[in-house]
């Protein structure tokens, strides 16, 4: 799929921690879920997240020029890279720097692009170093990366981030609001 439906997805992927793994609403789960979302593709230069900046500093190019060593659609999403992400957030979060929330709305948005990338024909290579590559559906209905079904989860994910401010945001933070 192509940046923006994993944006868009991985924001709304925080429906998932709050709303089935019972993780507290916070404001910014859509925001880390998003970013997360884009960490698989940081083994293609032409991905959103490799070219992200500010005031045109690139912070994750230099991961980018690690990890594009990889073969895209590899490596980065594979159960050995979201395991030793989760270590390194186990890490973070034993060190201080993160909270439990934030370390699973970020690894849920991490796997939303895991997950979307396997319904494509291509597949994800998620037993990485396992040179097989792993698809939910037959490769003749399994949806093209920018075609239709891709704009359609598009909608989906950004119809479902904006439920997610309004369900648990919307009525308290309008004034006198609710409806
Ligand atoms: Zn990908």
């Amino acid at each position: 799929m192509i940046g923006k439906t994993h944006l868009a997805i991985g924001a709304a992927s925080a429906w998932i921690g709050t709303a089935v793994l019972s993780l507290p609403a916070v404001f910014w789960a859509p925001m880390v879920g998003a970013l997360f979302a884009l960490v698989p593709d940081i083994d293609a230069s032409e991905a959103k997240i490799s070219n992200l900046n500010y005031k045109g500093i690139q912070f994750f190019r230099p991961f980018q020029m690690v990890f594009s060593n990889f073969k895209h659609r590899g490596f980065c999403h594979s159960i050995v890279f979201l395991i030793g992400l989760y270590l390194l957030g186990l890490y973070g979060f034993y060190a201080g720097f993160i909270s439990a929330g934030f370390l699973s709305f970020a690894m849920i948005g991490y796997a939303s692009h895991l997950l979307l990338d396997a319904l494509t024909p291509a597949g994800i290579g998620l037993f990485w170093p396992i040179p097989i590559k792993f698809r939910l559906l037959p490769r003749v209905i399994s949806p093209k990366t920018g075609g239709f079904v891709d704009s359609l989860f598009w909608i989906v994910g950004n119809v479902g981030w904006l439920l997610y401010y309004l369900v648990y945001f919307g009525a308290s933070t309008v004034p006198g609001g609710g409806f």
